[in-house]
């Protein structure tokens, strides 16, 4: 008897191969049989008119400490993904000892927006090393599975104390570094990540960039080609500012160098480039030329490129200005008297002219209102700000307040940076086809006061896939399974195979879609969040258990921080 039969549905496998009908049988966590399955199971999903696939894979997120106060692991949960990859950008919570401890964290707090009184109120500091605290992860309860990367400033803060945020490495520090990242590949991480972007800084007054930015590119380059001593890991970093310069000899400067590191140290090598990065065709030929040379290289691509989710019951680009201060401050009612009073109104236009906006990591931007949506539907067809306003007759800030006023400040705004975000349909397409893409720049467990992208895989079925028909279901299945098991070395997760780990989605292909996010209090100590789930998904399977059904948690904790052994990560 199986322990779980999905009958009826249609299998989209992740191959890309044309999908078909089948019943799965599930014994234990694996998959046991596909086809006309005649006998019972013990659980039985009727999947009639859905599809059934593999488990959705994450390579992007930043669930570091979020896994700690939240067994489910949401929202990815709920938007299909079953395994998650944490530790990017070179954010993590080890090395490091408990002494340490603020240190460590100073690099992740402001560059990731992750609440530090959250992490206080429910991290146990209980490692040193890496593998100390994967053997820490390892017990916490889990809904989804985990695989960790070991980051760049957590190891340089780790060994160089204070003086990582300012100094070159000695001799003996990069030993030291290269000797504790060996240990956490050992322990089974995944790769290694870093940053060289100088947009992730500590938090104020200090504002300097984080430790990884203080290292060259030597160090890097040593640490990278060390972990390729090793056969294994794959090497995330977040881009110099120089690879989105507008004069392409700079471009071509960094992005050799990246080519030559990749063939030099026969590491996999990937970074994120959502459409409308400057410089992204680049990025495209880099690719392709690395991998010619001999190396190994992939982008990470975004549904939709990179938007900030802004509200009046959340955070605005204006919060900071002290006209909006004074009178954000106040309660509803009388926010609500403020913004329609014309002088205070007239008062608050000025002052989003005059500020001085913020420019770090995941703050809100100066807003270009052509690129600013007054969010109804999460998948499409909203309006801008700039078209209401020239509706009106008034002032896009004038829009924004009477919205906020008239929805009982839940109206939602969603802007995209004016010099990343995709120009064109045909541009996003260019990156998110390319062959040496993957769809997983999700960022999730990151900025979760101000980015909703942990919705992209539901988004790509729904409006990539569903609206736009620009894939097959069977091609957008591929580019959130297949392709980043691939991509990461997922050995046996990315398809619905025989033999395979029975992490599945049964979906409806015809509803699958985000909903509208909300606004809750719910991280630990009351911190705000956003919070979006699906519609679509009628279950989420988990090693073989159904883990999520219509959306609701089961208690199923069957997930698993994955290690990397030289058998592939399992
Ligand atoms: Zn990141």
């Amino acid at each position: 008897m199986y322990d779980l039969v999905i009958r009826n549905g249609t299998v989209v496998d992740g191959t890309g191969l044309p999908k078909y009908r089948a019943d799965v049988g599930v014994s234990g966590d694996r998959i046991a049989a596909i086809g006309r399955i005649r006998e019972r199971g013990k659980d039985e999903i009727d999947a009639t008119g859905q599809v059934v696939s593999p488990g959705f894979i994450d390579g992007h997120t930043h669930m570091d400490a979020q896994v700690f106060w939240d067994p489910l692991g949401s929202c990815s949960c709920w938007h299909g993904v079953t395994t998650a990859v944490m530790g990017n950008c070179g954010f993590t919570l080890a090395p490091g000892s408990a002494a340490q401890r603020d240190l460590i964290l100073s690099n992740i707090v402001r560059a990731e927006d992750i609440s530090p009184e959250a992490i206080g109120a429910a991290v146990r500091w209980d490692w040193t090393t890496f593998r100390e605290y994967m053997g820490v992860v390892d017990k916490l309860p889990k809904a989804i599975n985990y695989a960790a990367n070991i980051g760049h400033s957590a190891l340089r803060t780790y060994v160089m104390g204070e003086r990582a945020f300012g100094q070159q490495a000695s001799h003996d520090d990069l030993g030291a570094m290269e000797h504790e990242l060996l240990d956490a590949m050992d322990a089974g991480a995944i790769g290694f990540t870093s940053s060289l972007s100088t947009g992730h800084k500590l938090p104020e007054p200090d504002n300097r960039p984080v430790a990884s930015n203080h290292g060259s590119w030597d160090e890097l380059a040593q640490l990278v080609c060390a972990m390729g001593s090793t056969g294994r890991g794959i090497f995330e970093y977040a881009r110099e500012k120089e690879s989105r310069s507008l004069d392409p000899k700079v471009r071509k400067a960094v992005n050799d160098r990246l080519l030559d590191l990749a063939v030099k140290s026969g590491v996999p090598i990937t970074f994120g480039m959502p459409a409308g990065t400057p410089g992204s065709q680049d990025l495209l030929k880099l690719l392709d030329d690395t991998a010619a040379a001999g190396g190994r290289m992939f982008g990470q691509t975004h549904t939709r490129g990179i938007s900030h989710v802004l509200s009046f019951k959340g955070r605005l680009q204006f919060d900071d200005f002290p006209e909006w201060a004074q009178v954000r401050a106040l309660p509803y009612e009388a926010q609500r008297k403020a913004f329609r009073d014309p002088e205070t109104r007239k008062r608050l236009i000025e002052a989003t002219q005059r500020g001085v906006y913020r420019t770090g990591g995941g703050e809100p931007r100066k807003p270009t209102y052509k690129h600013m949506y007054v969010v109804h539907n999460a998948v499409s067809g909203n309006p801008t700000v700039e078209a209401l306003a020239a509706k009106r007759n008034v002032d896009p800030v004038e829009v924004m307040m009477d919205l906020a006023v008239e929805s009982d400040f839940n109206q939602l705004f969603m802007q995209f940076d004016e010099t990343t975000v995709p120009k064109s349909d045909e541009e996003s397409l260019a990156t998110l086809r390319h062959p040496r893409t993957v769809m997983t720049f999700s960022d999730s467990g990151a900025h979760v006061s101000l980015i909703m992208d942990t919705c992209i895989h539901t988004h790509l079925l729904a409006y990539w896939v569903r609206e736009k028909n620009a894939f097959s279901i069977e091609e957008g299945v591929k580019m959130i399974t297949l392709a980043p098991a691939v991509a990461w070395g997922f050995t046996d997760r990315g398809l619905v195979r025989q033999g395979c780990i029975a992490d599945l989605n049964v979906f409806d292909p015809a509803t699958i879609a985000p909903e509208m996010p909300t606004i809750e209090n719910d991280l630990p100590t009351g911190a705000r969040r956003l919070k979006q789930k699906s519609a679509g998904i009628m279950a989420t399977v988990i090693a073989g258990k159904v883990a999520f059904r219509d959306g609701e948690h089961t208690g199923a904790l069957g997930g698993k921080l994955l290690r990397s052994t030289a058998g592939g990560i399992q």
